[in-house]
């Protein structure tokens, strides 16, 4: 079997690698989860577009490159981009959320109206899905909205919106059809974030970091018009954007970017004067991570080939999420245990990027629960992939009350 890059391709890597030689230095490091793109992200997001190396595929009618699919071009950004050290574009909600399910499921109106400036990172988007009382069980979500004069009346609560407090736009579930069955009454709307009504509170995670919010919502109006799919068809939708949200967290170009960081990590350190690539224990434990790593890119390549025939991926499909959020965490944990006591530094740390690994590491806690939980994906792939048992569901009212005998 041959698995060298045909020589179309050859040529395209060597493009890719001369672009960076000359520009990798205009790459942006700020973390846009933590602020609004700022002027060096909007010209390199900018700059990788007019090359076709972010917003590849997007149709050039909607501000993209207008490439097609192509697995092999893809990989070889990827590698290319790791190797470097340089951001391969913005990979925001909206960007990698929205924009794939407009394309897929919007209206021209909406392509054309949202796509352009999203991509450019101009119109930053928040995720309005989870609830105080509705996460993993998401459909039993109670924002609600009454129709009055061609408007949405919004009222309710969010929790847990991620760059709600920077945002200008979010796409948000709430319950347009009271008497509906859960998955039937929701609908999923398109609405700015300065509307009158919406009061915005800070939530800190783990890191220390603001990085999500409480979003409280009182008589918010939003004209009808203002939504994607039907009017009670917000589930379908919700979950187009959902399949792309899980993409995008187990991406195994963060696990690979990780991965390159780390061998140049396990060059540098030493202990009596012996690189920790030395070190048996540690090489053992970065070659099986790259062993998984491979595993996930040749898995994401598969996953592409199906969505290319309009086959329906399956079992690849759902393990990415759960497997790159892991890997992910495994990752920032032996970087961690290879700078030995400086590892647990942090803020402003003198090393390694600031204490970068040790926030990567807590943050990415956060990434294994946010778009559905690890237990909720093992759920589904024991369920919907390997015809296990389904978990029972109960009502109320099949348990005695608390208390009783
Ligand atoms: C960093 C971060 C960013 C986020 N950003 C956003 C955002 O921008 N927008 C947004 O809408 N939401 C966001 N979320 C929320 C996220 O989607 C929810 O936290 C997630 O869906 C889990 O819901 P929950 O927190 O209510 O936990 P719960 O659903 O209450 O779950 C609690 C625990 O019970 C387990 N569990 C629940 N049900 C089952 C089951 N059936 N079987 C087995 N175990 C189960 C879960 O795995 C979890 O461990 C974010 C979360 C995090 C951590």
């Amino acid at each position: 079997m041959d698995l060298s890059y045909p020589e179309k391709y050859k040529a395209f890597r060597q493009e890719v690698i001369d672009f960076l030689k000359q520009n990798a230095n205009l790459a942006p490091t700020a973390d846009f989860r933590l602020h609004r793109p700022d002027q060096q992200w909007l010209d390199w997001q900018a700059l990788l577009i007019e090359k076709g190396y972010t917003a590849r595929t997007v149709p050039k009618q909607y501000g993209g490159y207008g490439a097609e699919p192509d697995i092999l071009a893809e990989s070889i950004l990827t590698e290319e981009f790791s190797r470097a050290g340089a951001s391969q574009g913005l990979d925001n909600q909206g960007t990698s959320m929205l924009v794939p399910t407009l394309l897929e499921v919007g209206t021209e109106e909406q392509r054309q109206q949202w796509v352009p400036g999203t991509i450019r990172g101009e119109v930053i988007w928040a995720q309005g899905y989870s609830e105080p009382s509705a996460g993993s069980d998401l459909a039993s979500l109670k924002t609600h909205a009454r129709v009055e004069d061609g408007h949405f009346i919004i009222n309710g609560q969010k929790i847990w919106t991620s760059s709600a407090q920077f945002a200008d736009m979010i796409f948000i579930l709430v319950r347009t059809e009271p008497d509906a069955l859960k998955h039937k009454g929701i609908s999923y709307l398109l609405m700015p974030m300065d509307l009158p009504g919406i009061d915005i509170r800070p939530l800190v995670t783990m890191t220390g970091d603001a990085t999500f919010n409480e979003v409280f919502l009182t008589d918010v109006k939003l004209p009808v018009d203002q939504i994607v799919g039907k009017r009670g068809d917000g589930w379908q939708v919700a979950n187009v954007t959902l399949k792309y949200e899980r993409g995008k967290l187990g991406n195994p170009r963060e696990a690979q970017q990780r991965f390159e960081r780390l061998v140049d990590l396990m060059q540098q350190e030493t202990i009596n004067g012996t690189p920790l690539m030395e070190n048996a224990v540690l090489r053992d434990r970065l070659l099986r991570l790259q062993g998984r790593i491979l595993a996930m890119t040749y898995n994401g390549q598969r996953v592409l080939s199906s969505d290319l025939k309009g086959e329906n991926p399956g079992l690849s499909g759902m393990l990415i999420k759960l497997n790159g959020t892991w890997l992910n965490h495994e990752l920032a944990g032996l970087a961690i245990d290879v700078l030995g006591e400086l590892g647990i530094l942090y803020d402003n740390s003198p090393y390694e990027n600031k204490g970068d690994w040790q926030r990567k590491y807590m943050f990415d806690l956060g990434l294994m629960i946010g778009g559905g939980s690890t237990q909720i994906q093992k759920n589904i792939i024991a369920e919907r992939a390997l015809g296990m048992p389904k978990e029972p569901k109960y009502a109320p009212g099949d348990f005695p009350a608390e208390g009783g005998n």
